[in-house]
């Protein structure tokens, strides 16, 4: 029996929202080999080409709430074999002119969204500190220069042990980094090796030390579990080591065999076990169990924090289907605009991707939220981001029925907070029971959902069978 019945945290959909849908780019493929496959994530209701730049009247009329930054540096010394994500090892060549380009998409972004403040910037991969200092000290000096930064912007950094980090931390947290996400996944040698990771315990330790002598005091660390072959005693002990540590955060993910990755392979030949559902729920609970009584609140699905203020500000945008625009190749973007969109030139261009005859105007229709997704290779990336055109490979403006939905998904999530009442009929205007009132009042009677007269969020009944909380839903 899989008693999380798909609810189970998995470090792929932890990413989703980083990555690019599945849309092939032309002329990259030696670059996209290894990332055709589909990234877990909400619904997509089409997609579009196009070169165009992103009009720049479009942006300055989105919403006015948080806003995130994602910066998306593709590279890792190795790849991982179970890893799905858009990162490519061995492309050093490449490091300098995807680095000129983010700062130039930076620079433009900074335009678009002149007037909005950013309050989260997430620096991610891949594995940002294989860059060298040169070129993240580019990076976050054009973040810094050209975009508003609220007083306290929370700027994190993705980091993986093995890598020589004493130098990259120091200058990160010099720039303005103030949490740090590192990519353990495990302390013991065996499933370190089977993952195929860079690193060994003994760099896990050198590299927290270093990241605290650096000055980092909001530290998270991530951990996979739900390994072939691996059991529920090592999975604890990993656990140990990780809470003798103390971090202020931690992420919990399960592994799930991602299609088209060596792992997939390695189970579909039979050289390696598929994992065991039922002990990888057995040790997402007994995570949960031990966690808590070492003074973490698990405040979603994956994630735990210890002390107030900990929890990751950026992801939770993610989480409360809030906005964001994401940088680099593959990067996924999210803006909510304050009226319906509607096209007005008509020379056939989808909206965003036109010239200047493309204009805001209001029809009376709830907010819009649109989302679209950059181009996956590095090289494509590149290319167009230096000649002028727009990266992105695909778009679309959500109904407001799968927005709606995409805000209850997400939202129940969040194992305190759920979704506000308040906040769902800000964000969507009109009232959640007036969206979903037979689905609440359904999960409702079958102990799945609760409420507090603020919220809704999911019982601990439902927090075990998510998919069937999630189905209801879906439009
Ligand atoms: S280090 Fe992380 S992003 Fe890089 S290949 Fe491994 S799992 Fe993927």
């Amino acid at each position: 029996m899989n008693v999380l019945a798909g609810l189970r945290p998995t470090y792929s959909e932890h990413r989703a929202q980083e990555e690019e849908a599945p849309v092939p780019e032309a002329g990259a493929s030696v670059l996209n080999a290894r990332n055709g496959s589909a990234a877990a994530g909400p619904p997509q209701t089409g997609r579009r080409r196009d070169s165009r730049l992103l009009s720049t009247p479009a942006f300055a009329a989105a919403g006015k709430g948080p806003l995130g930054l994602y910066i998306h540096i593709p590279f890792c010394a190795r790849k991982c074999p179970y890893c799905d994500f858009n990162t490519y090892a061995r492309l050093e060549p490449l490091y300098e002119a995807c680095t000129q380009a983010l700062c130039r998409d930076l620079g433009r972004w900074a335009a678009r969204l002149d007037g909005r403040t950013v309050d989260t910037v997430f620096l991610g991969g891949g594995t940002p500190t294989v860059l060298s200092s040169g070129q993240l000290r580019r990076i976050l000096e054009r973040v810094h220069d050209r975009f508003e930064l609220a007083v306290n912007v929370e700027i994190s950094s993705e980091a993986n042990p093995g890598i020589e980090d004493r130098g990259q931390f120091a200058l990160l947290r010099s720039l303005g980094v103030n949490r740090l996400s590192m990519g353990v996944q495990s302390f013991q040698a065996e499933e370190l090796d089977f993952l195929g990771r860079i690193h060994d315990a003994e760099d896990v330790l050198r590299a927290y030390d270093a990241a605290t002598e650096a000055g980092f005091d909001n530290i998270n660390l991530d951990f996979m579990f739900g390994l072939p072959r691996q059991s529920l005693e090592a999975w604890n002990n990993s656990l140990d080591k990780a809470l003798d540590l103390a971090p202020r955060h931690l992420s919990l993910y399960s592994l799930i065999v991602e299609p088209d990755t060596p792992l997939a392979h390695w189970v579909e030949t039979g050289r390696t076990p598929a994992p065991d559902d039922d002990l990888a729920a057995e040790m997402y609970e007994a995570a949960m169990s031990r966690l808590r009584e070492a003074g973490y609140e698990q405040y979603e699905v994956s994630n735990w924090a210890r002390g107030a203020g900990f929890a990751c500000r950026h992801n939770l945008l993610y989480w409360r289907n809030q906005e964001w625009v994401g940088i680099g190749p593959g990067a996924h973007s999210h803006l909510r605009f304050p009226t319906r969109l509607r096209r007005e030139s008509t020379n056939g261009l989808p909206f965003l991707f036109g010239d200047s005859s493309d204009r805001v105007t209001g029809s009376g229709a709830p907010a819009a939220a649109v989302r679209w997704s950059n181009v996956k290779g590095v090289q494509g990336y590149v290319r167009r981001v230096e000649a002028d055109e727009s990266p992105v490979s695909f778009h679309e403006e959500l109904p407001a029925g799968v927005s709606m939905g995409e805000t209850m998904m997400l939202g129940l999530r969040l194992v305190r907070e759920g979704v506000p009442f308040a906040r769902f009929e800000a964000m969507h205007g009109q009232p959640m029971r007036a969206a979903f009132g037979p689905s609440l009042d359904r999960l409702h009677d079958g102990g799945l959902l609760e409420s507090d007269g603020e919220r809704v969020r999911l019982t601990p009944k439902g927090l075990l069978v998510g998919n069937r909380v999630f189905s209801e839903f879906v439009a």
